[in-house]
């Protein structure tokens, strides 16, 4: 579901996403949305409540777009309908190295990085001023990369990478056949 995009680029944090686009349920133009909180906001009720241009003043779906989803940048699509952050926490995705996938974490009111279930209910339990909050007002489900718009550098890594694994494992097998 092509639905909302969000890009990375290796500045200013490598890996960290630094630009939000969505795309208008009628023309299917892209837009940026210049902040996280808006584009948050956005996602959390994207089904029910699509994006469109006009909800920007002064822009219709006339206008050119602001952006073509093309390889210039990587992107990844995120899941729409994901639970607004709650106040004080920090949703942050990181993209690996090797561009496989993105890793989501949320960043606690007292600085403590959590990156599963579990560490949140840890977190709870040792915080109980947070437990009016539910599991459910957090998400971990990670944005899906767009494998076209990894850069070609990478790709070549990874394929001499897997080729180099290969031989190792010929090599293995050779090894134990002769001895
Ligand atoms: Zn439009």
């Amino acid at each position: 579901m092509k639905k909302q995009k969000i890009e990375d680029d290796l500045k200013p944090k490598r890996g960290a996403i630094d630009l939000y686009a969505a795309q208008c349920a009628k023309c299917q133009k892209w837009r940026s949305i210049a902040t996280k909180e808006e584009y948050e906001e956005l996602r959390s009720t994207f089904t029910d409540d699509p994006f469109t241009c006009d909800r920007t003043p002064d822009l219709t779906c006339d206008d050119p777009t602001d952006l073509e989803c093309d390889a210039s940048r990587t992107w990844v699509i995120d899941k729409p309908n994901l639970p607004l952050t709650p106040a004080g926490f920090k949703r942050e995705l990181i993209l690996r190295a090797d561009y496989s996938k993105l890793d989501a974490h949320y960043l606690t009111p007292t600085g403590k990085k959590v990156r599963c279930q579990g560490e949140l209910v840890a977190f709870m339990e040792k915080h109980p001023e947070y437990q009016h909050l539910k599991l459910d007002d957090f998400n971990f489900t990670v944005p899906k990369v767009l494998e076209d718009t990894v850069p070609l550098e990478v790709r070549k890594k990874r394929a001499e990478k897997s080729a180099a694994k290969k031989e190792e494992s010929d090599g293995k097998k050779k090894m134990s056949i002769n001895s």
